[in-house]
Order: C-alpha cells, then sequence, then structure tokens
C-alpha cells in the first residue's frame, strides 16, 4: 500500500528479534559458544568473532543512548511525509556498545512518529525502549529516560 509505513522484513535469522519485540523484550543474539559469548546484531547465523555456529536470544536491559539520528523531511513516501518532521534515531545499546539499532524518539510507546520536537533530540542523551504495535507489527521505539 502506498499510504502504509514500511513493516519489517523478516527472514529465519531475525525472526526471533521479533517475536521477542511481540513480547516486550529487546533481545539480541548472542554466540553460545563457551570461550566467546559476543552480542552481534544484525541477526546471522555464524559469530563474526570466532566462527560458531551455536547462538542463543540474551535480553538486554533496553537502555541506550543516542548515537546519531536525523530529521527527514519531504519528499517522502506520503505516509512518512504525513508525519514530518520525524526523527529516525541511532540507539547504542547500554549492555553492547558495538550494537546499534535503528529506531524513533517518541514521548510514549504509542505516540506519534513526530511527538518529540526534533531540536530537543541530544547525541548522547540516554533512552530506554518501548513497544507499540504499528500496523500489526510491535515495534522498539524509544523514549528519553529524562524527558
Ligand atoms: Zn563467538
Amino acid at each position: 500500500m502506498a499510504d502504509a509505513l514500511l513493516s519489517p522484513v523478516t527472514d529465519d535469522d531475525g525472526a526471533p528479534f521479533w517475536e521477542y519485540a511481540a513480547r516486550g523484550e529487546l533481545r539480541v543474539q548472542a554466540c553460545a559458544a563457551p570461550a566467546c559469548g559476543e552480542l552481534r546484531f544484525p541477526p546471522r547465523p555464524c559469530c563474526p568473532h570466532c566462527g560458531s555456529f551455536d547462538a542463543e536470544w540474551r535480553r538486554t536491559s533496553g537502555r541506550g543512548r543516542i548515537w546519531s539520528y536525523v530529521v527527514p523531511h519531504p519528499p517522502l513516501l506520503p505516509a512518512y511525509a504525513a508525519h514530518a518532521p520525524y526523527n529516525a534515531i541511532v540507539v547504542e545499546l547500554a549492555d553492547a556498545p558495538r550494537i546499534r539499532l535503528v529506531g524513533n524518539l517518541v514521548t510514549r510507546a504509542d505516540a506519534p512518529l513526530d511527538s518529540v520536537d526534533p531540536h530537543r533530540i541530544r547525541i548522547g542523551a540516554k533512552v530506554q525502549v518501548v513497544f507499540a504495535e504499528v500496523e500489526g507489527v510491535v515495534l522498539p521505539r524509544w523514549t528519553l529516560e529524562r524527558p
């Protein structure tokens, strides 16, 4: 649909991420090799550190910091133009600083995409994950720890 927000495209490796998100849990893949245990994202079959194919999904605190952000302006896809200017932030996870997730900063889980004034966004600000169902998919979104 031309007027719909884009939904995540899942594959076998990434499906658990979305299943945990639907339960309100932010989990990332972790190497299950005893001598390794490295966290990784995006999901993939093999550990880039040790080559092991053993993996598990580890729950994170859901806390992080804004590592970068953009404020998209039109021209945009119609569904996004309706919300502009909104934000897309890159969050560095507190539990795994090498992992960065892209999402939206909002005032509360079910708030609109443009609920945060772009001028209030700061690199390094602490954020907390929240979850909201958007067009049938539960998405991780982010709120400021200190609004
Ligand atoms: Zn490993």
